[in-house]
Formats: structure tokens, sequence, C-alpha cells
């Protein structure tokens, strides 16, 4: 929740509020702004089990680049409950730039015998559809990168 930067109307109770006044909550092309009564509030400390208290997993990628649109997935590394880890190499079919390479290690070398991208992301979309299933939030360094590979991936690859 931020400071609302123009005036407008409280979406709750209709009233005016002023430039820096009240809430704004939303994203683009769907911002709601807030008085102050109404802005939503956070629920009181400790009268909720906090999410770092609650089983979560994770999900990290090593890739061919820094563009989620164009770039390969190389390698995931997936962690669930306690015990339950997944890693592994995909085989992109295309070139590792160098740059990429110096940053995690990863080499056309490294990936022989990996699997095509379409039955690595098998592993890693199953994962997460399981995930997902069980209600348990997904921890992502980078989500907006990761994810958004994910899905491209996911699209490159259609039958995934
Ligand atoms: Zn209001």
């Amino acid at each position: 929740m931020r400071t609302n930067r123009f005036d407008g109307f409280c979406d709750a109770c209709a009233g005016h509020v002023a430039a820096g006044r009240g809430n704004l909550t939303g994203r683009p092309g769907r911002w709601q702004t807030w008085c102050l009564a109404c802005a939503p509030k956070a629920p009181p400390r400790a009268g909720h089990e906090g999410w770092h208290q609650t089983p979560l997993a994770a999900l990290d990628f090593e890739t061919t680049g820094v563009d989620p649109h164009h770039d390969r997935v190389l390698s995931y590394a997936l962690l669930d409950q306690p015990g339950v880890e997944l890693s592994g190499l995909i085989d992109p079919g295309v070139p590792i730039p160098a740059g990429a390479s110096q940053v995690h290690g990863i080499t056309a070398a490294s990936l022989v015998g990996a699997p095509p991208s379409a039955e690595g992301l098998r592993v890693v979309l199953d994962w997460v559809q399981g995930v997902i299933d069980r209600t348990i939030p997904l921890v992502v360094f980078n989500a907006a990168y990761d994810l958004t590979m994910l899905r491209a991936e996911a699209r490159r690859n259609r039958g995934l």
C-alpha cells in the first residue's frame, strides 16, 4: 500500500481523498484509492500464523541470459517440504552465451546427457502445479523473471 499521488475518491465511502492524504492499492489499470479511515488494515501482530511460519516452496533457474521471453532455462532447483529437493539440467537446444556460462558455470559440455527442454520443463511444471494444488506459497528470488521465463518456455514447448 502506498500514498495516493493524485486526488481521487475513496473506493469504500466515496469521500474525496486529496493527493497525498490517503492510500493506493492495486496495480496499473486497477488502482483503488482509500481514505485513511477506510484503507485496508493489516491483521494485528501475532493474530495470524505468519507466512514465514507456514510451509514454503522455492524455485530457481539458471538460464542462457536475462531476457525471460527469449532466453532458455538450463537448470532448475526446486525446494519443497524438508527433504524434498529436485534439481536438474536441461538442454535447451541453443548455444549458451559465454557471458552466461561465466555467471553460473554451465557450459554445453555440462549438458551432455541432459534432457531436452520439453522433458526437463515437464518436471518443473508438474512440481509447480503440485505446489499450487497444496496451496503452498512459492518463494522465488526474482519471480517476475523466473515465472515469466517458465511461461515462455511452456508456450514454446507446446504440449507441456
Ligand atoms: Zn473512505
